[in-house]
């Protein structure tokens, strides 16, 4: 075995829509990697001026100076669509400007030296993670060996010191809330094993939301004292932002603060006093539809709450006497574990992670094994449109499961397999992740063949489908990895929210679907398919 000290350490990174963290497992601890500035957190921010780009600490020293060529929060755009309400809500805050592109794509336009430049929101967000992974340059190379879910990296951070075989199994409920994400996520902690139960997240509902609401209330303020609506201007709503952010962290610890900013307006120096309260009324739909996820999570996860042993805080705004105080309540007075540091926790448990997979651990955290859930459903698409489910979401990976499929026509040849991932209905509201087909079926009457569908899902996340005929022994089969096709967290939360959204609209498809179905059925013999369980795939 190779001796771990000359073995190439891993790093572990949060990249978070507001701050990025940066951590690495050296001398049998982790150690946060500090920036250039010597700070432990790197905004998650990038400037564009006239001569050069900045990134972290001196972008956001930029967002003042020159707001339109300042981005931040640009991970809340990740896999959403330009016409979405709540990307018109949020760039209406925001002071740099986001365009339409192709197919309904958010873009972000900037001026960078002299010319006008546009990026989508991944490439913003891949030069910030570039530049962390720079900061920590002499450490490690980038490459990037597993995503962790942030709750599942908090967990690790929370329970590293709790291994052992003498401790017995532990219900711990991670409550992430950070700047423009929400996550909570239920795992067993118990000898050397974290197994997540169940995952459930919302990402349009953080810290920035907070802030917005408080930015709002500013504007109807001045508007009230001064007759004059300060909305359209990007250097005072970026300066009012950038207070209402300060008064907030504030009230995390203060019954009352003031905002203040001079010349905010056509010189008009603004100050208004907020309490903690007013500040708790402006965002009460929030707070508590933070808590809901805690619900949703939990019933996923099948456990009473009163099975819950620890509630772990992590993430900036967990911060919030509210929140805690909502969540304490819903647990019914449990004490809330806030021994984690929120900004640090997630790089904290990816670094544990990583010196798993990079086998630079001590013994103990070698030991460590991690099992997760599959945070979307999989299925493949069946001929009256139907997402046909093979693997339900929140089933623990790795994992394997079959399901059985039949022809829909007298003597057809081939069937199309088409696998989605994704908890609507109709299988094209979903994300498609790839197709293939089955040829050199033999020729029967419709519903008198039988193919076997098998998803198998690796440590890794990566998916092979395969499909056999049984009579005949033919097959196929493609392979999905996880770095390509597969979706970043953000975009799994906002296809589940999608989904509850959408319900009634999918139910009245499944019905309609349904009839339709029926109807054929009749017209050929129902008994001749091979069994009633089995729907029937895409007509070749
Ligand atoms: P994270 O994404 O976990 O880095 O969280 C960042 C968010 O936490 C930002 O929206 C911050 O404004 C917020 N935050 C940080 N400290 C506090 C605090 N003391 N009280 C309330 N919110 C905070």
């Amino acid at each position: 075995m190779a001796d771990r000290r000359t073995l190439r350490p891993a790093i572990g990174i949060d990249l978070g829509t507001t701050y990025s963290c940066v951590g690495v497992w050296q001398h049998d601890r982790v150690e946060i990697v500090a920036n250039d500035q010597g700070n432990r957190t790197t905004p998650s921010c990038v400037a564009f001026a006239e001569t050069q780009r900045f990134v972290g600490d001196a972008a956001k020293n930029q967002v003042t100076m020159n707001p339109i060529n300042s981005i931040f929060d640009s991970k809340r755009l990740i896999g959403r669509r330009f016409s979405d309400p709540l990307v018109q809500s949020d760039i209406n805050l925001w002071p740099f400007k986001v365009i339409e592109g192709s197919n309904d794509q958010p873009m972000i336009k900037v001026a960078y030296k002299g010319e006008r430049r546009i990026f989508s929101a991944v490439e913003i967000s891949s030069m910030k993670m570039r530049q962390a992974t720079m900061d920590a340059g002499h450490i490690a190379g980038l490459k990037v060996m597993r995503i962790l879910n942030e709750p599942t990296a908090a967990a690790i951070a929370y329970g590293i010191d709790k291994l052992g075989s003498s401790i017995r199994k532990r219900n711990v409920l991670i409550f992430d809330l950070g700047g423009g994400t929400a996550d909570v996520s239920l795992l067993t902690i118990g000898g050397s094993e974290f197994k997540v139960k169940a995952v459930a997240g919302d990402t349009h509902l953080g810290g920035e939301d907070f802030d917005n609401r408080m930015v709002n209330h500013c504007v109807e303020v001045f508007k009230k004292k001064y007759k004059k609506d300060i909305s359209g201007n990007a250097k005072a709503m970026r300066r009012l932002r950038t207070e209402c952010e300060r008064a907030k962290r504030v009230l995390s610890s203060a019954l009352d603060t003031t905002i203040a900013v001079d010349a905010l307006y056509e010189g008009i120096d603004f100050s208004s006093n907020i309490t903690c309260s007013k500040f708790s009324e402006l965002n009460m739909d929030f707070f508590k539809k933070s808590v809901k996820l805690v619900e949703k999570c939990l019933a996923d996860a099948k456990l009473d709450k009163r099975s819950v042993h620890d509630v772990v805080l992590t993430g900036g705004s967990s911060r919030i006497p509210k929140v805690q105080q909502l969540l304490q309540e819903f647990f019914d007075g449990m004490e809330l574990k806030r021994n984690l540091n929120p900004d640090e926790a997630v790089a904290y448990g990816a670094s544990v992670q990583a010196a798993i997979m990079a086998g630079t651990g001590n013994e103990r955290v070698q030991d460590i094994v991690l099992v997760d859930v599959i945070p979307l459903s999989f299925g493949v698409e069946t001929d009256d449109g139907i997402m046909s489910l093979v693997i339900p979401r929140n089933t623990t990976s790795p994992t394997k499961m079959r399901r059985n499929y039949t022809t829909v026509k007298d003597n057809q040849t081939s069937i199309l397999f088409a696998v989605y991932e994704g908890e609507r209905t109709r299988a094209k509201d979903n994300y498609w992740l790839g197709e293939f087909r089955l040829s050199g079926i033999p020729a029967a009457p419709r519903g008198k063949i039988t193919v076997v569908v098998s998803f198998d899902i690796d440590t890794n996340g990566i998916l092979k489908v395969s499909a056999q005929e049984s009579t005949t022994g033919v097959s196929q089969k493609i392979t999905v990895t996880n770095d390509k096709a597969r979706l970043p967290r953000e975009e799994i939360n906002r296809m589940i929210k999608d989904a509850e959204n959408f319900k009634v609209e999918d139910e009245k498809y499944k019905k309609k679907a349904k009839a339709k179905g029926a109807l054929e059925d009749y017209d050929y013999d129902l008994k001749s398919i091979v069994n009633d369980k089995e729907i029937r795939p895409t007509l070749s």
